[in-house]
């Protein structure tokens, strides 16, 4: 900031004379400070030359040796404000002093202060919060411009502009290594603020590793060949997949690779093995080795930390922010696994992680886990709906498949692990039954359309989570307590049949008996549905339209015009086409066709289908 810009932003502040100053600092039980446009102290009170250690008279005409900002106030910790210890809280005012720019600068010993180590730790995460917007802001706003020149620059390398000759290309190639990095660089810094924000998106899955690793070292085959530095794999036969995010992974595995060529000379090794750990049992380890300068055992530890790089490695030209280790640990944890590093000096490095084998359970916990921080974090309630199916896990597959594309289009979230089905509907704590009964409709829906017998299989289990429910682990068992079984289910409803030919209806009665249900009901009119209707309201009625004295048309008018019976489900059944498709507007719902008198089978399915 030039003397005139200085002086026209003071002229906006304070003007202030010599005698009220004084009055002011020498009474305050703060320390302050005037310094003059080169930073060096005009005046001093007693209390401010106590903070920093020394007389009035020593700092007078000198630095004060604190590292303020230009202006506003600032946290200084013991080595910024130059004692080794103690915390002081600065603020800092542009001021005019003789018609010169100047500043005056008020400080606060915190640690005097007796702040209190929640005040400080506030403190500390407005301005860590303050930092992460602003880098978050920034770095954004550096990646569409970078992008634009990463193009061109490729369209140059290319020839597609025109032809280039060997220096071009030889330039060209540089400004490509050096945008690329200052890429890297930008997408580590959104990582992490996205991390402290809780906004960083992991997708676990079942994930094949030595996919997950090939994938990584075709990223850096390019410059490890540069480098004449030779790349291995050594996979474990038979490796179990892994649970975790492929994408994550790779660049985890990128990171690392990345480090190993940067501080390997060459002609030296590097390696990426992968294994089964133990213990915990099950668990998998990948490492990425190599035969580079090492790290010393105190910095074994810190290289995981943010921004921590270990002054003087052998590769003095490198370049990174000190943050893809922290990046590495926290995606690494995020996943449920643990990194760290085994190293020798001068022999080289291994950086190992593990990661959870997959397993069905593990799946399923953590879709649960990650919709319940959702929930915490936003304060929205949702329910979990666990759809178990008492058959073989294969032949409930593509069920499970199905099922999944309709819950997705529902706007819920779901995974399938074997003969479990999860879903999460967002919903009111209070309408436990009818997310389960909106669930349990769309599989019976599925099942209708491809196994229709499967159905019978399933049952249902419902839980209401919130911000409020305890585990991932206490949501899932109170769902599965509560698991009723499609028969179960069915053994509470009741139907009537309505036909007025007597051999049909005990036919049909006898088709829907063999669903198990409460009770069947018959009717030969539909007079004698009234007479039925009185003493009991079925669930369901099965109606014949083409019947002697009242026929279906007329049932139907008188049953919409009930309150009590306006939204029964009715199933209507004809021997006749032609009735069939004049019966069509009269449908119960959009998806039921009318059905059949002939097909037996078909009416039953759709009866299962909408009790
Ligand atoms: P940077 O962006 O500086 O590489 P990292 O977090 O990836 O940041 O690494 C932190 C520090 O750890 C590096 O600056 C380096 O000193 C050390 N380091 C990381 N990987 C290796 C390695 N394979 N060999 C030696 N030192 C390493």
């Amino acid at each position: 900031m030039d003397v005139n810009q200085q002086k026209d932003e003071a002229a906006d502040g304070l003007v202030i004379g010599l005698p009220q100053f004084q009055a002011f600092a020498e009474t305050s039980l703060d320390g302050c400070l005037l310094l003059d446009g080169q930073g060096k102290t005009l005046f001093c009170n007693a209390r401010a030359a106590a903070m920093l250690g020394q007389s009035a008279a020593d700092v007078l005409g000198h630095a004060p040796g604190l590292a303020l900002p230009e202006a506003g106030t600032a946290h200084l910790d013991g080595e910024q404000a130059g004692r080794g210890a103690g915390h002081l809280w600065a603020n800092v005012q542009p001021v005019l002093w003789g018609g010169q720019p100047a500043r005056l600068v008020v400080l606060t010993d915190l640690a005097e202060r007796k702040a209190t180590p929640e005040e400080l730790d506030s403190v500390w995460k407005i301005q860590l919060r303050m930092k992460d917007e602003f880098l978050s802001r920034v770095s954004h706003e550096l990646r569409s411009p970078l992008n634009a020149v990463y193009q061109y620059v490729t369209i140059l390398l290319d020839g597609l502009a025109g032809k280039i000759n060997n220096e071009q290309r030889e330039y060209l190639g540089i400004a490509l290594r050096n945008v690329k990095q200052l890429r890297n660089m930008i997408g580590d810094l959104l990582d992490v603020t996205r991390s402290r924000s809780n906004k960083l998106h992991l997708a676990p899955c079942e994930m094949d590793v030595a996919q997950t690793v090939a994938a990584a070292l075709d990223t850096v085959r390019h410059e490890a060949q540069a480098k004449t530095l030779s790349l291995s794999v050594q996979l474990q036969e038979g490796l179990p997949a892994a649970f975790a995010d492929p994408q994550r992974v790779q660049q985890v595995l990128v990171n690392l690779l990345d480090n190993a060529i940067k501080f390997t000379p060459p002609g030296g090794e590097i390696r990426v093995s992968a294994g089964v750990a133990g213990p915990p049992a099950g668990d998998l380890e990948i490492a990425v080795s190599d035969s580079g300068c090492g790290i010393a055992e105190e910095d074994r530890e810190r290289i995981f930390q943010h921004l921590y790089q270990v002054h003087k490695s052998i590769d003095q030209k490198r370049v990174g922010l000190g943050l893809g280790l922290f990046i590495c640990r926290d995606l690494v944890s995020r996943l449920g696994g643990r990194i760290w590093v085994d190293s020798r000096v001068g022999e080289g490095s291994t950086f190992r992680f593990t990661l959870p084998a997959f397993s069905p359970e593990l799946a399923v916990l953590s879709l649960i886990d990650d919709r319940l921080a959702e929930a915490k974090a936003g304060g929205d309630m949702f329910s979990l709906v666990v759809v178990d199916a008492d058959v073989d896990a294969k032949a409930v597959l593509p069920v499970w498949e199905a099922l999944l594309s309709a819950v997705l289009e529902e706007e819920g979230v779901a995974v399938y692990a074997g003969k479990r089905f999860v879903v999460c509907v967002e919903a009111e704590l209070t309408d436990c039954r009818a997310v389960r009964d909106r669930v349990r409709r769309l599989a019976k829906k599925v099942c209708l359309s491809l196994v229709p017998n499967l159905s019978s299989a399933l049952s249902f289990g419902v839980a209401a989570a919130g911000p409020d429910t305890e585990s991932a682990e206490a949501l899932l068992r109170q769902a599965v307590s509560t698991a009723v079984s499609e028969k179960a289910l069915l053994a509470q409803k009741s139907v009537v049949v309505v036909d007025d030919e007597e051999s049909y209806l005990r036919l049909l009665a006898k088709f829907i008996s063999a669903l198990g249900l409460r009770s069947v009901r018959t009717a030969t009119s539909g007079a004698g549905l009234f007479a039925l209707l009185d003493a009991e309201v079925p669930d369901l009625i099965v109606l014949d339209l083409q019947m002697q004295g009242m026929n279906g048309h007329e049932v139907i008018g008188r049953l919409k015009e009930n309150p009590k019976t306006a939204l029964l489900p009715i199933v209507v059944v004809s021997g006749y086409v032609e009735e069939r498709k004049a019966g069509e507007n009269l449908r119960p719902g959009p998806e039921v066709p009318a059905l059949s008198k002939l097909n037996l089978a078909e009416v039953q399915r759709w009866v299962q289908y909408l009790l």
